[in-house]
């Protein structure tokens, strides 16, 4: 009988595995590019001097248009299930066993082969225990003067062993530090010890020509095709990448499945897995007088510190075409070794979305420790199930507003519906370097309302401050209208299945007539992408009458 590769039986276990998350391809190209055609490496690795997409026509003209991007249901899964018809909704749908894949189901990669007989065969063979738990073996140890006589050099580092055949450079000399400075960080963020016993390791192979590999026999022939990288236990491997940044993201990425598979137990569904292997993938290398640091779960704050990443673009691009995701349609992704750059960007939001947003963070970073597949999707829904309508809105808000720099922190929506208002009218006062707040006015579906605004505030800080009225300030514009224009909007006390206003703002500067189409609470803020609001400073007051 023809041995079964381990992680083919690590499915058995349940244990979740790297098998079918080999994707991890080649990020969009960093300007304009059709959506369905893949360019090559070596074309999208050229900088490109195209200019940025044209802006859509300011959003606040369109307060009712319908041919704004809009969240529509979530492209139909390989085989539909009513549980996925993708409506903006949340809790998650319920994963199909018939439609899930068996990797991550527990159930054998063949499907003709009977569970019985593979879970004998894998107790025969050493690498399930009593229990049915996998056995992971260590880290192979690589003779690395065999190594080298094929072409094949060996860094060492304390928690990964890095075999490539690239030409020698400082930046592949840095690699093993990289990735011993990012492993305390899985440790602490997964709550496991540092220590173990015998310690981790993993081995890493940058490989520039496969075949040199496998001839060498340290790229196994059972592995499954894959374009950029695999993690199967702790063994890495990584086709080289056309920018130093995305080698070392694959390195992370592809460490990150390795460490969740080793040191952690239970499985994990593909946004999850993906996701938090794309979140730690993202990051930042110092080095300074104290050594070098790598800031991983990091926001880029552009393109520049990231070449041929592209996560923010991808999602960018899906929302103005029309095709942006709602949280079921990225819980709905399938484990596949087709799975899109575009499944990586959305795996990639939502985890960074959870892990960073100040209302969800915490609760978001206790789901790892659940045991099984199931119960992760069911254990989210629980702990989120008080909130399931504000993450409609933020979610949403969030997507429409990715970019580089994104800063949650800031964008993070305090949700509170407000009071009617008297009948003399009200105020209320919002802060210039804040994304949407709550008036604590409410408002009535079809009548007029005057809205008066008033302040000057700073909206930036570069070289000079640059100060701003409601009316805005011509110095930069964002989505089509002047810095620091007053945006405003009013937020349904449930979005439902729907969409909210505040992805569709009126912009009435110092002042405008306001007619909402549907009860609710007035927001406001000021025009400017969420990555400038940082060294904003002051405030703006907003009145409100009813009334012509
Ligand atoms: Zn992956």
């Amino acid at each position: 009988m023809a041995r079964t590769p381990w992680y083919a039986t690590a499915a058995l276990a349940g244990i979740g595995v790297a098998l079918l998350t080999v994707g991890c391809k080649e990020s969009a190209p960093p300007s304009p590019a059709p959506a369905a055609n893949h360019p090559s490496a070596a074309d999208t690795a050229k900088p490109r001097s195209a200019p940025a997409p044209a802006k859509a026509a300011p959003r606040s003209q369109q307060a009712t248009g319908d041919d704004l991007p809009d969240f529509p249901p979530p492209k139909a899964a390989q085989s539909s299930s009513a549980s996925m018809s993708g409506e903006p909704s949340f809790p998650p749908p319920k994963f199909d066993p018939e439609t899930t894949d068996p990797a991550l189901r527990g159930r054998p990669i063949d499907p003709g082969a009977p569970l019985a007989d593979l879970m004998q065969q894998a107790q025969r063979e050493g690498l399930v225990d009593s229990e049915g738990n996998l056995k992971i073996p260590p880290a192979r140890e690589i003779d690395a003067a065999k190594a080298a006589a094929a072409g094949i050099r060996e860094l060492r580092g304390t928690y990964v062993r890095i075999y490539t055949d690239l030409p020698a450079s400082d930046e592949l000399d840095r690699l093993p530090a990289v990735f011993d400075a990012v492993y305390p960080q899985w440790c602490d963020y997964f709550g496991v010890p540092r220590e173990s016993n015998p310690p981790w390791r993993a081995n890493a192979f940058i490989m520039q020509n496969k075949e040199r590999f496998k001839a060498a026999g340290l790229l196994p022939d059972y592995l499954p095709e894959f374009e950029n990288g695999f993690a199967e236990g702790h063994e890495l491997y990584i086709v080289e990448q056309p920018t130093e940044y995305y080698r070392r993201h694959l390195l992370l990425h592809e460490g990150t499945h390795s460490f969740m598979l080793t040191r952690l137990s239970g499985s994990f569904p593909t946004w999850y897995f993906e996701g938090m292997a794309e979140l730690f993938g993202t990051h930042r290398v110092d080095e300074g007088p104290s050594g070098l640091t790598v800031q991983t779960r990091y926001m880029p704050r552009g393109r520049d510190e990231v070449p041929f990443w592209g996560r923010t673009k991808l999602v960018a691009d899906a929302y103005r075409e029309g095709r942006a995701r709602n949280l079921n349609g990225v819980f709905a992704i399938q484990p596949s070794r087709n799975m899109g750059n575009e499944e990586y960007a959305w795996s990639w939001a939502a985890c960074y979305f959870f892990d960073t947003h100040p209302a969800y963070r915490d609760r978001f970073r206790t789901l790892f420790k659940l045991p099984a597949r199931g119960d992760f999707m069911e254990e989210l829904q629980k702990l989120y199930e008080a909130d399931s309508d504000p993450i409609i809105t933020q979610w949403q808000v969030f997507v429409a507003g990715l970019d580089y720099g994104y800063d949650l922190e800031r964008a993070a929506i305090r949700l509170e519906p407000g009071q009617p208002l008297p009948t003399g009218g009200a105020t209320a006062t919002v802060a210039a370097d804040r994304g949407w707040q709550s008036t604590g006015i409410r408002l009535q579906a079809g009548r007029s309302y005057q809205i008066a605004a008033t302040g000057r505030y700073r909206v930036a800080n570069e070289a000079k401050p640059w100060y701003s009225e409601p009316d805005g300030v011509t110095i930069r514009y964002h989505d089509g209208l002047p810095l620091g224009t007053l945006l405003v909007a009013v937020q349904p006390d449930h979005v439902g299945s729907g969409v909210t206003p505040l992805i569709k703002p009126l912009a009435v500067g110092s002042a405008g007539t306001l007619t909402p189409e549907q009860d609710g609470t007035l927001y406001v803020k000021i025009n400017e992408a969420t990555s400038g609001l940082a060294d904003n400073e002051g405030s703006v007051r907003v009145t409100v009458k009813e009334g012509k």
